[in-house]
């Protein structure tokens, strides 16, 4: 068996040398069509697929007729704008043959570090996902402002990843993985087909092996590498340029350069939420919700009997036996206003106490680490 054949959640990053025919400035329909043959494929395998693509601006710059050469950040988010549109039909358009549906997100670098917009992308991604449909993705370039853009989709890629838990990370690139130096124009580069740490030395390999179409190059790909590696994701630098270059890859006839983290995403992120953050409040609880805890399961506003604390929804906070016993932390999914107005109630009574449909959990099984 291949990685690929084994993954549940893919992210598969496409660049846009590859999607965008660069004479003509479109989209390489051949090329699409075949991706989504092999969207279809893992979909019966069992596999969610999430599409990171890139392309809006190399397609907007040639329907607007942008001149050659670098382009003003103006200039590129308004052909971003453009050329977004383009790109997100292209997609529906050769999925629904497959009667897919395809959903745009347009992500900013906030939405992956700021916890509480996080939450909601995370639990939109995978409302899609359970539906069925093949969110693709790509950085909002039109509002990004330089302090705020990923200003690659490689990184985005794996903040993506990261996001939704995803076990592997695909970078459909113009080369087929890491070598020792540059394959172009040095000989006796090696291809590194295993990667399970990024020391120094790999680092030093990848400066040197830039690549001139792809916009990040090597480094960034490291840098994605790294994100993806802590969150448990495994990530593979493939070459995407070829017709039916993901099918390969999944038939392991491709070859590429894994690079293999030694947690899977759910103990990274598990690991995450215990070590990096401050907890802003407290939720105790009474015996029904120890038992339920101890047993792995979720914890539900039934169980709460007391809140401390101003949090707001994606904080982190420590759980509490009445005795002051810390139990568990986790990130919790309601504001603390909305947390008191629900605490020792059915989850079925949220939406008649808030306002508004929330999840049923206070703090979800995958967001909760018990002590
Ligand atoms: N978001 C950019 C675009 O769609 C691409 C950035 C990248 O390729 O890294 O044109």
């Amino acid at each position: 068996m291949t990685a690929l054949t084994s993954s549940r959640r893919l992210v598969v990053k496409i660049g846009s040398s590859i999607l965008v025919d660069e004479a003509k400035g479109q989209i390489r329909r051949d090329w699409l069509e075949a991706l989504s043959d092999d969207v279809v494929r893992l979909h019966k395998k069992g596999c969610e697929v999430v599409l990171v693509s890139s392309g809006a601006i190399r397609l907007g710059r040639a329907h607007l007729g942008l001149a050659a050469g670098p382009l003003r950040l103006e200039e590129s988010q308004a052909a971003a704008a453009t050329g977004q549109i383009r790109l997100a039909h292209a997609y529906q358009a050769a999925l629904a043959r497959h009667g897919i549906t395809v959903a745009q997100v347009l992500l900013t670098l906030d939405d992956s570090e700021a916890r509480r917009r996080y939450l909601n992308a995370r639990q939109t991604m995978a409302t899609l996902l359970g539906l069925g449909a093949v969110p693709v993705i790509n950085e909002n370039d039109t509002v990004a402002t330089d302090e705020i853009r990923f200003g690659d989709n490689d990184r985005l890629g794996a903040r993506v990843a990261e996001m939704i838990s995803a076990d592997t990370l695909v970078l459909l690139s113009d080369v087929d993985g890491l070598y020792t130096g540059d394959p172009r124009s040095d000989a006796g580069a090696r291809h590194i087909p295993e990667i399970r740490e990024i020391t120094p030395e790999i680092e030093a390999m990848a400066g040197a092996a830039a690549s001139a179409l792809s916009n990040g190059g090597m480094v960034t790909k490291l840098t994605a590498g790294r994100i993806a590696m802590a969150a448990g994701c495994r990530m593979a630098i493939a070459d995407g340029r070829t017709v039916g270059a993901l099918g390969a890859l999944i038939d392991g006839k491709a070859r590429c350069s894994w690079f293999l983290p030694d947690a899977s995403p759910l103990s990274a992120r598990k690991k995450w939420i215990r070590g990096s953050l401050k907890s802003a409040g407290v939720l105790v609880v009474d015996d029904g919700a120890v038992r339920a805890l101890a047993r792995g399961k979720s914890l539900l506003p039934a169980g709460v009997t007391g809140i401390d604390g101003e949090f707001r929804r994606g904080d982190v906070v420590d759980v509490k036996d009445r005795t002051g016993r810390t139990l568990a932390r986790g990130l919790v999914a309601y504001a603390a206003e909305d947390a008191r107005r629900i605490a020792g109630r059915k989850s079925a009574e949220i939406e008649k106490l808030l306002g508004f449909r929330g999840r049923d959990e206070m703090v979800h099984r995958d967001d909760l680490v018990v002590e």
